[in-house]
């Protein structure tokens, strides 16, 4: 059974404890992790503390900053292979898509390397002779990171990119549920040459790892990735020691299809934006919402494509959906689909597991119209999707709005007109037309609503590690 560590003030380090990792497509122990409970979390917070007020870090220049962070870039993508392994092996997240994800892991690390020396501070046209008055841009300080299992390394990069550009120090836990590719990446940081304590990676348990440390006292801002409920917990922790929060949640994004779109190229997003990483992504498009004259071929469509798609293990460059991560998303996905085919939803396929070992679900699509359905408004993070029809196009906005989240939306027509009017009324940090899921690192990345606050990528994300500093010189 390979064993890993954490990664506290430049050392690797056994946790207080240790657990056992599940690969997801065999149901089976295959690593033993280390688990940090409240001493580690201490550790760990201490060491980030002390690396941004003393040490080579606070006195490193922005330049020297981005060039740590081009290496870093250039780490992960020599180690391109080693980490989509590990991620495909701990979370089941197919090894096609880890291997794709990694390069742009690389690519936003790189960005945010280049951002380093772009942030700048101001000089304010005070209405005082005598005064001269600037504003310094300074490192929020200590940032405590906790991510999910579905692609922890991007969604870690997306934090770590722009606090390490900003000049600050931090904690970063792995989810519990497939840690092994961040702990990986902590040899990649430390090969790097950071300074000791600037990046702590550690994993462990929610309740106790992620509580601590989001309640730390010397944490100054919490960067959340993960479910509503948890971001909950987050907030009332974060009562304790009053840091900021950026919390990046849920989704349960609308997927608009007007009968004028050209069909074939909309089920091709549809089929990738649902099933794609087995359906567990925030911005997963989990309800379609096609206009009704066009819903029978659409639905022909999608069912020949979800029934053609390659399930397999994870590690086969070949395979298209492979497990979920966990037996708890499986059994959530399961009862859910259960639920809602009470309440009355066509199955028009999948609603099964394969046969055999692991936390595997056949990619399903439910026919909702007529019922009202709780698939419609509780996140599966799984394979799993939702249909309703429209008639007109105020009731596609409706529809679309109809949902506590906020995080994306895709809309495929070929009257641009038509696209600009609803881009303008939809509820959601993202609306992609006529495409699904593109990302960039220059892109900022984010939701309203249920879905959380704070935006991730582009330059706004490496300004929002930052706090001013109003300085008064009497000249
Ligand atoms: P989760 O909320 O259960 O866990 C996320 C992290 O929070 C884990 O590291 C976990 O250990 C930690 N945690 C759990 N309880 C905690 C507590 N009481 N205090 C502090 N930390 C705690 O999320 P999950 O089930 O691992 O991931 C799925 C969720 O993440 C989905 O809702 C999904 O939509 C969301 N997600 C959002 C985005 C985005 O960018 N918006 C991206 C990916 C996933």
């Amino acid at each position: 059974m390979q064993r890993f560590q954490c990664y506290i003030n430049g050392e690797f380090t056994d946790g207080e404890a240790r657990f056992e990792s599940i690969d997801p497509a065999t149901g089976l122990a295959w690593a033993e992790m280390p688990e940090a409970r409240e001493a580690d979390v201490d550790r760990a917070v201490e060491a980030a503390h002390n690396a941004l007020q003393e040490g080579a870090w606070p006195k490193m220049t922005a330049t020297a900053r981005g060039k740590l962070l081009y290496r870093l870039a250039d780490l992960v993508a020599e180690n391109a292979g080693k980490l989509a392994e590990l991620e495909t092996r701990d979370t089941g997240k197919i090894i096609r898509e880890t291997s794709a994800q990694i390069a742009y892991v690389a690519d936003y690390y790189r960005y945010y390397a280049g951002i380093a020396d772009k942030i700048e501070g101001a000089h304010l046209p005070i209405d005082k002779p005598d005064m001269d008055v600037w504003l310094r841009r300074e490192p929020i300080g200590v940032v405590a990171m906790v991510v999910p299992w579905n692609s922890q390394l991007f969604l870690s990069a997306v934090k770590i990119g722009p606090a390490l550009a900003a000049g600050c120090t931090m904690v970063v836990k792995a989810s519990e549920d497939g840690p092994a590719p961040l702990l990986e990446f902590a040899r990649l940081v430390h090969e790097a040459g950071f300074p000791a304590g600037v990046v702590n990676i550690i994993t462990g348990f929610g309740p106790s790892c992620g509580a601590a440390l989001s309640r730390h006292p010397r944490v100054d801002h919490i960067a959340f990735t993960g479910g509503p409920e948890t971001a909950r917990h987050i907030v009332r922790n974060s009562a304790e020691n009053l840091a900021s929060t950026s919390l990046e949640l849920g989704g349960k994004s609308p997927f608009i299809v007007f009968a004028d779109a050209d069909l074939e190229s909309a089920a091709n997003a549809q089929v990738a934006g649902i099933f794609a990483a087995t359906g567990q992504s925030c911005v997963a498009g989990s309800r379609l919402i096609v206009e009704s004259t066009v819903k029978d071929r659409f639905l022909e469509i999608l069912k020949a494509k979800a029934e053609a798609i390659r399930i397999g293990s994870p590690l086969d460059m070949a395979t298209e959906v492979g497990p979920l991560a966990t037996r708890r998303q499986c059994e959530h996905v399961q009862d859910l689909v259960a639920r809602s085919l009470a309440a009355g939803v066509r199955l028009v396929t999948g609603g099964t597991a394969p046969e055999g070992a692991g936390f595997y679900y056949r990619p399903t699509i439910l026919d909702c119209d007529g019922s009202p359905s709780p698939s419609l408004d509780n996140e599966f993070f799984g394979p799993v999707l939702s249909v309703l029809s429209f008639e007109t196009e105020a009731e596609a906005l409706r529809l679309a709005n109809d949902t506590r989240y906020g995080l994306a939306a895709g809309v495929f027509t070929q009257n641009l007109t038509r696209a600009h009017r609803l881009m303008k009324g939809i509820r959601a940090g993202i609306v992609w037309v006529n495409t699904y899921r593109a990302v960039s690192p220059i892109a900022p990345f984010g939701g309203f609503g249920l879905s959380g606050h704070g935006r991730e990528g582009g330059l706004a994300a490496a300004l929002d590690y930052t706090r001013t500093k109003t300085v008064w010189l009497r000249t």
